[in-house]
């Protein structure tokens, strides 16, 4: 990213962090340094608190053993902006739930999920999500806040540090809609790129799709990949399953993903949860190929993971396939996502606080 961009970070709560109360976390080097030096230490000591935040993953600042002791035992209170680990819980597959817990006690969840090639973070972008989308566990849960911009950052540290390995992609998917906290989540993204190092090309923004949500983003000149939930071609029954669709017609929402394409020049991924019986028709998946005919996207069904809040039933894998073959023969780029973690509550949908 250019330095143009990262203006456009200003309005995205870049705050300063010579404010007590603002986190460090999410601060540039440049901004390091000026604080340090209001504390009176040397310029280089920037770097080294820089190195200590992003690549060592300290946890509290009196940690820092570099750091002269005398000034360390007065950074106790300093805020470094940091969750602490309230749960931890490992599938069968290695997929790992977090709950975190934030400096206010609200409880967010994290799930790392690990490849031999990959270590994938889901990562939340609010406390709860108000969408009530009618098969996904968090909706179900209702909204208390957005996350902050280091509340973010800090899900893919923590990850990061417990498996002991770099974390190579990141997927907003976690609790919340990310286009109702943008600010927060272009300014994780900024920090999680060029402070922590993960190219932007690896991370996935998923959007349940909001009027005007999906322009504003396409500000910002982002590489990383759009997701929009689509989870049905129409209208009627999407508004049955996404709730926020009654104010956002299909056709008004392909529209706008279709100007993202031009402003950006990036495929979009439109996401489709396969619900037995419900969207998994053959005549749904020829009206889904109908609708994004001639348009430079890629659909990812994802079968349905169970929640005991509501009665869907997940297609078999013949069913599936059969959706799959239906969207290809109408040369539609189409993959299915097998969700990891179900075991542990950890999958697509249901993240929810609890401890299993
Ligand atoms: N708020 C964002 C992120 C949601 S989670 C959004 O709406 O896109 C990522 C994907 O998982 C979304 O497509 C979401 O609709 C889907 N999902 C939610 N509940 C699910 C469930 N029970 N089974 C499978 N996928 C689910």
């Amino acid at each position: 990213m250019g330095s143009q961009d990262q203006n456009q970070y200003q309005d995205a709560t870049l705050m300063l962090p010579d404010q007590a109360s603002t986190p460090l976390l999410g601060a540039n080097l440049a901004q390091l340094t000026a604080w340090v030096q209001e504390q009176g230490q040397p310029a280089y000591r920037g770097r080294q608190l820089y190195e200590w935040i992003y690549q060592k993953g300290v946890r509290s600042l009196e940690d820092i053993s570099v750091f002269p002791k005398q000034w360390r035992s007065t950074l106790a209170e300093a805020p470094l902006g940091r969750s602490t680990l309230h749960y931890r819980s490992v599938a069968p597959d290695g997929t790992i739930k977090y709950l975190l817990r934030l400096a206010d006690d609200q409880i967010i969840e994290t799930v790392g999920i690990p490849t031999e090639k990959r270590l994938t973070v889901c990562v939340s972008s609010q406390v709860g999500c108000p969408m009530a989308c009618d098969f996904c566990a968090t909706g179900k849960g209702g909204f208390s806040r957005n996350l902050a911009r280091h509340e973010i950052i800090d899900q893919v540290l923590t990850v990061q540090q417990d498996f002991g390995r770099r974390v190579s992609h990141v997927v907003f998917m976690g609790m919340g809609e990310p286009l109702l906290n943008t600010a927060n989540v272009v300014a994780a993204i900024a920090s999680l790129n060029k402070d922590v190092g993960i190219s932007q090309r690896s991370m996935t923004l998923s959007t349940v799709g909001l009027r005007d949500r999906i322009r504003q983003l396409a500000q910002y000149n982002l590489q990383v990949t759009l997701a929009v939930s689509l989870h049905s071609p129409d209208q009627a029954l999407r508004e049955q399953l996404v709730p926020s669709a009654k104010n956002y017609p299909l056709e008004d929402l392909l529209t706008e993903c279709r100007e993202y394409v031009e402003m950006t020049n990036r495929r979009i991924t439109f996401e489709y949860i396969l619900l037995g019986g419900v969207n998994d028709l053959p005549e749904h998946a020829i009206q889904l190929s109908r609708l994004l005919r001639g348009f430079q996207s890629h659909v990812n069904l994802i079968p349905y993971n169970p929640i005991r809040e509501a009665n869907y039933k997940r297609p078999n894998a013949r069913r599936i396939q059969e959706f799959v073959n239906a969207l290809k023969q109408q040369q539609i780029a189409v993959s299915v996502r097998y969700s990891r973690g179900l075991e542990a509550d950890a999958a697509c949908g249901q993240l929810r606080i609890t401890e299993l």
